[in-house]
């Protein structure tokens, strides 16, 4: 029997957010691994257009609950949409973005279906047609495999940077309306007002390259090191915690647990330790460099490259090394 993947989507006023089309990939390489099928779960308010941006993937379908009341995100209405439309289809395995929003609807809508939860998914591997997903324990110290036992849907939630949009497989998808009854689904949360939380001129999630400084730059006046770095690399600046804490860069910078979650194809890291709170926010990256003057900092554990080294002697030779190298 060929397996039901769905993908449940995450937008704001239509625009899709970039951790769902990892997930629509994840959802693709799964349903090749069990040769099943794919299909798109969007829920929201006017959404033709995000609807119809989703069907250009190789899916078998985009599911659309469109209504007023699921304009602004609530968890009442969206697990109980969602709870209605699984119950109905009975997809094998459901997956969701790991946001902010699915953590908190999440374990909720999962206790309601009955179903087995697997937050925060890194990877999976299919063991004789059952899967097994890893995932962090221990604050990301260790990892779990674990397989969902028993009937019953999966639901499982990725975690950023798992899966790569690079390589999301194009097509073209029917969109079909998902038909609820809208009106007897509760709200739960009255959301008074949305604020941004990061309000900043600089939207590091959507760098490509950032270079991130860490507390072992010293001081603030040794940040323009770094920031030739970055500029020579086409880059944006980045930070650790106690950086922007001590003033030397302003708090749009931050990356981490309480910052941004960035997964730029380089990452580079100076003078950053490698603590747990921030490597929750950059380890998705594809090719992570980290240069630190202690050889056993956990930063190497997640680098891809790493130099031993003092990042005011490092940083300023591969900045000269890179622009030599653009000008012959
Ligand atoms: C609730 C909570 C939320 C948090 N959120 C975040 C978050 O969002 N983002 C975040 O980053 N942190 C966060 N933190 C803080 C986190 O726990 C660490 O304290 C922080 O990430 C450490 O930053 P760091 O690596 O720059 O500094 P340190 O841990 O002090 O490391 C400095 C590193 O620089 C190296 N170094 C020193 N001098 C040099 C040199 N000359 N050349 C090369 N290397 C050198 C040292 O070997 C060391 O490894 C949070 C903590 C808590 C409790």
């Amino acid at each position: 029997m060929s397996a039901k993947i769905w993908i449940v989507l995450q937008q704001r006023d239509g625009k899709i957010q970039k951790m769902s089309w990892e997930a629509v990939r994840a959802g693709q390489a799964l349903a090749a691994d069990l040769g099943g099928t794919a299909e798109a779960v969007l829920l929201g308010s006017g959404m033709e257009e995000a609807g119809n941006e989703v069907g250009q993937c190789s899916l078998g379908s985009v599911h659309v609950a469109d209504d007023e009341s699921l304009a602004v995100y609530t968890p009442g209405r969206f697990a109980r949409a969602l709870e209605a439309a699984i119950a109905t289809a009975q997809p094998d395995y459901v997956l969701f973005p790991h946001t902010y929003q699915t953590v908190d609807f999440l374990p909720g809508l999962a206790q309601s279906l009955d179903a087995a939860l697997v937050p925060e998914a890194v990877s999976f591997e299919t063991v004789d047609g059952s899967v097994v997903w890893q995932r962090p324990v221990l604050g990301g110290k260790m990892f779990a495999s674990v397989r969902a036992k028993g009937p019953g849907p999966v639901l499982v939630s990725l975690q950023s940077g798992a899966f790569s949009a690079d390589e999301l497989e194009k097509g073209s998808a029917p969109i079909e309306t998902l038909s609820l009854d809208f009106a007897a689904m509760s709200a739960d949360r009255e959301i008074l007002r949305i604020e941004e939380a990061i309000a900043g001129e600089v939207d590091l999630s959507q760098a490509p390259v950032i270079v991130s400084v860490g507390r072992g730059v010293g001081d603030a006046e040794k940040i323009p090191i770094m920031q030739e770095l970055a500029d020579a690399l086409g880059g944006e600046l980045g930070a650790s915690r106690p950086v922007i804490d001590s003033g030397w860069l302003p708090r749009d910078r931050q990356i981490g647990s309480s910052g941004q979650t960035v997964t730029p194809k380089l990452y580079v890291a100076a003078g950053i330790s490698g603590a747990i709170q921030h490597l929750v926010g950059m380890k998705g990256s594809q090719v992570i460099v980290a240069i630190n003057k202690d050889a056993g900092a956990p930063i190497f554990n997640v680098a891809h490259y790493g130099i031993v080294g003092d990042l005011h002697e490092v940083v300023p030779a591969v900045t000269a090394a890179l622009k030599e190298a653009s000008e012959s």
